[in-house]
């Protein structure tokens, strides 16, 4: 991961080297803030597809047409969708810098054609992580969270205030937004898909060998810690 430069100078060959990592949990676990972590610290560049979504809805594209209600209802959309904009995300040049999964795959059709779309370009998954919670603490987390409407900076009413209240830490912003999914009923929808959908994607990255599990009920910072320890000796 330090030769992250040559990497970027390097394309298109460089892109069979660059990283691709997953980050599996379930709603609530922490990748969203995990994954701009990674982002921050080692120059790849997070993918997820609830925020390309939520861009195709906000844009009223077609994909986002047919996506919005089955996102609000806490459901998955339907894979040909979500596979079409991942793979479109993935052929931007940034790319290169390697990849953090935020949110795909999600079913096991999303995981296969992954691997696919990879094997396109002769690159591997490097390591699918999967962050572990308890889902009864879930809901009080989701609940509370809340984002920088500019910079996209994630906070909490109870674990994660603005240092100063009503303004963003890190762009100084002061519009703030709440996902429409994130309301209690909704938020057990999406556990419940969870555990039927995406829960066994952990045992077809374990089967790979490219499964790792990382504790992720505690504080933001640890967790941060121990995932840079692995993403190091993975990539
Ligand atoms: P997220 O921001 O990852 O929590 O995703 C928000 C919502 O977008 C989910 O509840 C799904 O409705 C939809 N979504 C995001 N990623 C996927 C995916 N890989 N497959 C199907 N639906 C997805």
């Amino acid at each position: 991961m330090s030769d992250l430069d040559t990497r970027t100078r390097q394309a298109p060959h460089a892109i069979a080297a660059a990283p691709v990592l997953i980050l599996l949990g379930p709603p609530g676990a922490g990748k969203g803030t995990q994954a701009r972590m990674l982002e921050e610290r080692f120059g790849l560049v997070q993918l997820s597809t609830g925020d390309l979504l939520r861009a195709a809805v906000k844009a009223g594209t077609e994909a986002g047409r047919r996506a919005e209600a089955v996102m609000k209802a806490g459901d998955l959309v339907s894979d040909d969708i979500v596979i079409a904009i991942l793979r479109d995300r993935m052929a931007e040049p940034d790319c290169v810098r390697g990849v953090i999964l935020d949110g795909f795959p999600r079913t096991a059709v999303q995981a296969r054609a992954l691997d696919a779309l990879l094997a396109e370009t002769g690159q591997n998954v490097n390591a699918a992580i999967s962050l572990e919670v308890d889902d009864a603490a879930m809901v009080a987390r989701i609940s509370g969270r809340y984002t920088c409407a500019e910079c996209g900076e994630g906070y909490h009413d109870s674990f994660k205030q603005p240092a100063r209240a009503g303004t963003c830490d890190k762009c100084g912003g002061t519009a703030f937004k709440r996902r429409a999914d994130d309301k209690a009923e909704t938020v057990e929808a999406r556990l419940k898909v969870y555990h039927a959908e995406t829960a066994p994607l952990i045992a077809y990255y374990d089967d790979k060998g490219s499964l790792d599990r990382i504790d992720a009920m505690g504080g933001i910072e640890d967790i941060s810690a121990a995932l840079a320890a692995l993403v190091q000796q993975r990539t």
